[in-house]
């Protein structure tokens, strides 16, 4: 099935690989390096955004609707689209199937404050891209959990009775397990739950047209553009290892002895430097490398392979309706569909990162690959022939609540989000009108009212190496002992207990 298929970094995903010949046919002087030069020397602007992928171009986006004639200026060390937002599943959920946590998180009013804010998000993506002519594929048919083994029944129980209370039942609906068979067959899927409200889309497509407008925009984007200092800090996953940062002196008045925000950055053309009045960073997991964050995020490894198209197979599996899909895993499978046929599958372990380096372990991970496709093999037995292409992986940044934080350096004009944890195409529309909103001290923009704007950070997880060590352990387990209950063995007391230690120390996180 995998044959010689490797994952590897110097490799761009097969969606981006698409997008960027797509956009080389269609809007050539808008795909050439020309259009995003490196940063070269010094300028100035009034909003500096770190990082190339939804939550900074979403932010760009926003900033040039809000103030048309701010300077705008985009720093991205890779090409825009080059991180996850290039690599990941497509699937743009909403937030419903974490309700409990949102409740307890913003409370009841807040929590469908913020589920209804994410919900329309999923919508302004398809919107968007009409309105933009951005050939995304987005398909709003709905995303589909399904239980793949008895332990895995019922997982969405606490979901679905909090949203019945509260008049949002239509949001999840159960499904029996005919009524899954309707949608797709699998010889191992059992009763699930169904979100009309998702939809998918092309992620590189994606990532690549929303360049493509904030440059027609006036947003300046310098590509291969490292940002190497930030406000006198620097990132480094040593030095993120249980460091604090400095605290910065706070800003003082209106202007009236204002200290710009300087950023320093490494290219091919030489050394540069932005001074600006404010910065949004949108770092994804690269943020655990700097002194701020390192605490509050663990780096996580996620692993997609796709198919060869296979459109007869998927008409005899029945899967022709477009929808997501996946299992009930806390280590989840996830899948859904191209347009030509193939299957791209996500998910089944991966790993966590030391400190906040990024390195081989996020996109060179072989064993990762395997799992995923032992995956696809384990939910379609009879697909067990089909070739896999191809198969990449990408960081994901993780907080102890599974909610990204939209917040602020304390005294500084230093704004950021991250902490998606593995689901940000939905959340990063709202997360860069956020960020615009604050980075232009628009206090009065309504975005600001959601409880999403003004949490706050995430709760810190223990210090490294003591991080790396239990989040392995407890991965393991949770792998494990889901492994075991899908054969319907008893993984036993410990490996049980093991994968719930996070729950019992009061994080979102892992099997219950
Ligand atoms: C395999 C995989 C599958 C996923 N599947 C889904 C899914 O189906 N649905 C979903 O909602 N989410 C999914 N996600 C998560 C989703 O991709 C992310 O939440 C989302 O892309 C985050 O966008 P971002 O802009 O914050 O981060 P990114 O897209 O990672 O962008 C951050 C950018 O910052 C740049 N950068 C970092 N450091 C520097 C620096 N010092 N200087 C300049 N630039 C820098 C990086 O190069 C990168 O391009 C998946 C993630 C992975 C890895």
């Amino acid at each position: 099935m995998l044959g010689d298929v490797r994952p590897s970094a110097s490799r761009r995903s097969w969606w981006l690989r698409e997008a960027l010949a797509a956009e080389a046919a269609t809007a050539p002087h808008l795909a050439s390096a020309a259009a995003a030069p490196p940063l070269r020397g010094t300028i100035t602007a009034d909003l500096v955004i770190v990082g190339g992928g939804y939550t900074g171009l979403w932010t760009a986006l926003r900033a040039a609707e809000l103030e048309p004639g701010a300077r705008v200026v985009l720093l991205e060390a890779d090409i825009c689209g080059g991180g996850p937002s290039g690599r990941n599943g497509g699937f743009a959920t909403n937030w419903w199937d974490e309700y409990p946590t949102l409740v307890e998180r913003y409370g009841g009013d807040g929590a469908r404050a913020v589920g209804q804010a994410i919900e329309g998000a999923v919508d302004e993506l398809g919107t968007f891209c009409a309105e933009h002519g951005i050939d995304a594929w987005y398909t709003k048919a709905g995303s589909l959990t399904a239980s793949a083994a008895p332990a895995q029944d019922d997982a969405w129980l606490a979901s679905l009775e909090k949203l019945r209370r509260d008049g949002l039942g239509d949001r999840l609906v159960p499904l029996s397990a005919d009524e899954v068979a309707s949608r797709v067959r699998s010889p191992v899927f059992r009763a699930g739950v169904f979100m009309p409200g998702a939809a998918t889309v092309q992620p590189a497509a994606l990532a690549r047209g929303l360049r493509r407008v904030a440059l027609e925009r006036g947003v300046t984007i310098a590509e291969g553009t490292e940002v190497i200092e930030l406000d006198g800090q620097r990132p480094g996953w040593l030095g993120s290892v249980g460091a604090r940062a400095r605290r910065a002196p706070a800003r003082r008045g209106n202007g009236q002895g204002f200290r710009p925000v300087r950023i320093r950055t490494r290219s091919s053309a030489g050394d540069g430097e932005v001074l600006a009045g404010a910065a949004v960073l949108g770092l994804n997991a690269w943020a655990a490398a700097w002194p701020w964050f390192g605490r509050r995020l663990v780096t996580w490894s996620s692993y997609i392979v796709l198919t060869e198209p296979i459109p007869d197979r998927l008409a005899d599996l029945g899967w022709t309706g477009g929808e997501g899909l996946a299992d009930a895993r806390f280590t989840l499978h996830y899948l859904r569909t191209t347009p030509d046929g193939r299957i791209a599958l996500g998910g089944g372990g991966g790993r966590a990162g030391f400190g906040g380096r990024i390195g081989a372990a996020f996109t060179d991970d072989l064993g990762d690959v395997r799992r995923a496709a032992a995956g696809l093999r384990r939910l379609f037995p009879s697909l067990a022939d089909v070739r896999i292409e191809d198969a990449w992986g990408g960081p994901i940044d993780i907080t102890a609540d599974h909610l990204p934080w939209f917040g602020s350096i304390p005294g500084r004009p230093i704004h950021v989000g991250h902490g998606y944890s593995g689901n940000g195409v939905a959340p990063a529309v709202v997360g860069g009108r956020i960020l615009a909103a604050k980075g232009l001290e628009r206090a009065d923009d309504p975005v600001l009212a959601l409880p999403l704007a003004s949490g706050r950070p995430p709760r810190p997880f223990p210090p490294e190496p003591a991080r790396y060590v239990g989040a392995r352990l407890i991965r393991e387990a949770a792998v494990r002992r889901e492994s075991m209950e899908e054969l319907e063995r008893d993984p036993g007391a410990v490996l049980r207990e093991v994968s719930r230690l996070p729950r019992r120390l009061g994080y979102h996180l892992g099997p219950d």
